[in-house]
C-alpha cells in the first residue's frame, strides 16, 4: 500500500529527486560558464594502420573544471545534448579540430593526419549545420579531406533523407564520414548503401570480448565483411591488447584505435608521438 503510493504519486517533495534536479541545473549553469570561459580542451587519440603508421587522430573533448580538474565527456555530454548546449560545444570542437588541421599543414609530422570529430544528433540536425562546417573550413583553411565526422547509427537512421542531403553537400567539399559505435544500433545493409560513407567504426564492446565471447567474434567478422562489400574502411575502437589487434587484422580490419597504441592525449603529446612515428617509419 505504502509502496504503491510512493510509486504512483508525484514526488515533488522527494529530497533525492530535488538533489538530482539541483545538480543538473548546476551542471547546465557550469557548462554555460565553461563555454564562455574557454574551459574545454580537445585531446587526441591516435589511429594506427596495419603497417604501424599513425594515419589519424580522434579529437575527444575534455573539460578543465576549475574545481573538479579534468572531466571526461561521460560526465557532461548527455546533459549538453539534452539542453541546447551541445550546439555551441560541438561547434567549438569542430573549429578547434579545423584550426589544428590548418596549423599542421606545413608540418611534415602531421600534414597527412586525418582528424575525426564526434557530432551529436542535435548539432547535426541544426538547419545551418552544413553552412557552419563549410564556414569553419573556409575561415580556418583546414584541408576538408582530412576532416572526418563521426555520426552514430541512431543519428543516421533518425532521419535518413536529411542525413543523406547534409552528407552529400559536405562530401562535395571533401569531408569524410564514419559511423561510430557501429554494431550497437539497428544497422541494415539497405540504409548503409544509401549513405555516402567512408568508414565503419566497430564498437569497443565487441572488441573487448574478442576471443572470449564467440558471438562477438562473429559480429566483428560480419561488420568487416559488410565494410568490404560496401568498399568502406573499417576501424576498431577500444583495442587494448596485441592479441585483439592481431585477431582484428586476421579478420581483415586494418585500422586500430585504443589504449594499446595510446590514450587520448593533449596536443603537445600527440605531436611528439607523430614526430616519433615519422622518425621511425620515415
Ligand atoms: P567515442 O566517440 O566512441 O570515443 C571512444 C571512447 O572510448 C573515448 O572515451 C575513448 O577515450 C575511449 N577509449 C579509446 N580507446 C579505448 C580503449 O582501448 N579502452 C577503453 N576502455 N576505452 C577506450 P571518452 O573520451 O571518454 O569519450 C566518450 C564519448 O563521449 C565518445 O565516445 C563520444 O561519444 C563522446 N564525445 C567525446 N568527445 C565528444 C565531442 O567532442 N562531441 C560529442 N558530441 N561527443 C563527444
Ligand atoms: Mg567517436
Ligand atoms: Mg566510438
Ligand atoms: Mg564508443
Amino acid at each position: 500500500q505504502v509502496k504503491s503510493q510512493g510509486r504512483n504519486s508525484l514526488c515533488f517533495f522527494d529530497p533525492q529527486m530535488q538533489i538530482a534536479i539541483n545538480q543538473r541545473v548546476q551542471l547546465e549553469h557550469d557548462l554555460q560558464m565553461a563555454i564562455t570561459g574557454n574551459q574545454f580542451e580537445l585531446h587526441y587519440q591516435p589511429q594506427q594502420r596495419l603497417d604501424g603508421r599513425i594515419v589519424g587522430v580522434e579529437g575527444l573533448i575534455r573539460w578543465r573544471h576549475p574545481e573538479r580538474g579534468l572531466v571526461t565527456p561521460g560526465a557532461f555530454i548527455s546533459v549538453a545534448e539534452e539542453s541546447e548546449l551541445i550546439v555551441p560545444i560541438g561547434h567549438w570542437v569542430l573549429r578547434t579540430a579545423c584550426e589544428q588541421l590548418a596549423a599542421w599543414k606545413g608540418d611534415p609530422r602531421c600534414q597527412q593526419v586525418q582528424v575525426s570529430v564526434n557530432v551529436s544528433a542535435r548539432q547535426f540536425r541544426q538547419h545551418d549545420f552544413v553552412a557552419r562546417v563549410v564556414e569553419v573550413l573556409r575561415e580556418t583553411g583546414a584541408p576538408a579531406h582530412l576532416l572526418k565526422l563521426e555520426l552514430t547509427e541512431s543519428l543516421v537512421l533518425d532521419d535518413v533523407d536529411d542525413t543523406i542531403a547534409k552528407m552529400d553537400q559536405l562530401k562535395t567539399k571533401g569531408v569524410r564520414f564514419s559511423v561510430d559505435d557501429f554494431g550497437t544500433g539497428y544497422s541494415s545493409l539497405a540504409y548503409l548503401t544509401r549513405l555516402p560513407l567512408d568508414q565503419l567504426k566497430i564498437d569497443q564492446s565487441f572488441v573487448h570480448n574478442l576471443g572470449v565471447k564467440h558471438t562477438d567474434d562473429v559480429i566483428v567478422q560480419t561488420i568487416i565483411g559488410m565494410a568490404r562489400n560496401l568498399e568502406l574502411d573499417v576501424i576498431a575502437e577500444g583495442v587494448e591488447t596485441a592479441e585483439q589487434r592481431d585477431t582484428l587484422a586476421r579478420y581483415g580490419c586494418h585500422y586500430f584505435q585504443g589504449y594499446l597504441l595510446g590514450r587520448p592525449m593533449p596536443l603537445s603529446e600527440i605531436e611528439a608521438l607523430l614526430g616519433n612515428d615519422l622518425a621511425l617509419l620515415g
